[in-house]
Formats: structure tokens, sequence, C-alpha cells
């Protein structure tokens, strides 16, 4: 699909809106959902203008890859999470609502309240 720079993942990019910060490497960003399905539920993008993961090169892909267990262990650290989800929603059919390729990564508590798929 059409990258649309006016996403709000790539204005969160290039700083023109605030987003609460978790991680950041040379090629990916993570940050807080501002509308959490669960305390502490982290997104992570990478940098570079892809709307979904099928058309995110190899190398970005990667540098969100190698992100994606260190910010696991902060995520359960800083919440206390016993499990996680980590999911990609891959075009509006499947739920994705921001047409910036994401990973949202869920904690999860024994008996909470978090059914999947959310609508
Ligand atoms: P999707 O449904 O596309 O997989 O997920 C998009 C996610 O982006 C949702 O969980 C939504 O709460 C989050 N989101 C939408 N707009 C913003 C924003 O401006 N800032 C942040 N931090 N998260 C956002």
């Amino acid at each position: 699909m059409a990258y649309d720079p006016q996403n709000v993942f790539a204005k969160i990019l290039r700083g023109e809106i605030p987003s609460a910060k978790v991680l950041e490497t040379d090629g990916a960003l993570a940050f807080l959902d501002i509308g959490p399905v669960n305390k502490g539920h982290v997104l992570v993008i990478p940098k570079v203008e892809a709307a979904t993961l099928s058309e995110l090169p190899d190398d970005a892909s990667a540098h969100v890859g190698a992100l994606l267990p260190r910010l696991c262990r902060a995520v359960r650290e800083a919440t206390g999470a016993e499990g996680l989800n980590v999911i990609v929603n891959h075009g509006e059919v499947a739920g994705q609502t921001v047409h910036h390729v994401h990973w949202h990564i869920i904690p999860r508590f024994r008996g909470d309240a978090v059914r999947w798929p959310w609508p």
C-alpha cells in the first residue's frame, strides 16, 4: 500500500508530535501506546517508510528484530508482566489502523481483561 508520510507514527519519527520513548536505536523507536490495552503497552517502529510488514526491507526489519528481545525484557521488568503478546496487525482487515508498520508488545497478567483479537 502507498505510504502516507502524514500518518501519526511518521509524525512521531519526525518529532512533530510527542511520544513517551522507551528505547531508541539508529533504526528503530519504541514508545508507549497512547491507548494501551494493558499497563505498559509498547509499540516499536522501524525508521523507514513502510506501511506494512510485507513492504519492510530486510535490513530495516533487522533493526526491529535486534531490539525486540531487549524490549521484552525491559517491559517485563518495568511492569512485572508474567507474559507478553508481541503482535503485528497487517492491513486494515487484520485491524491495522496506523499505516506505518509496528509491533505491539502487550504485557499480560494472569486473569487480566485483555481479549484476543481485540476490536
Ligand atoms: P494498529 O491498530 O494499527 O495495529 O495499532 C495502532 C496503535 O497505535 C493503537 O494501539 C493506538 O492506540 C496507537 N496510537 C494511535 N495514535 C497514536 C499516537 O498518536 N501516539 C501513540 N503513542 N500511539 C498511538
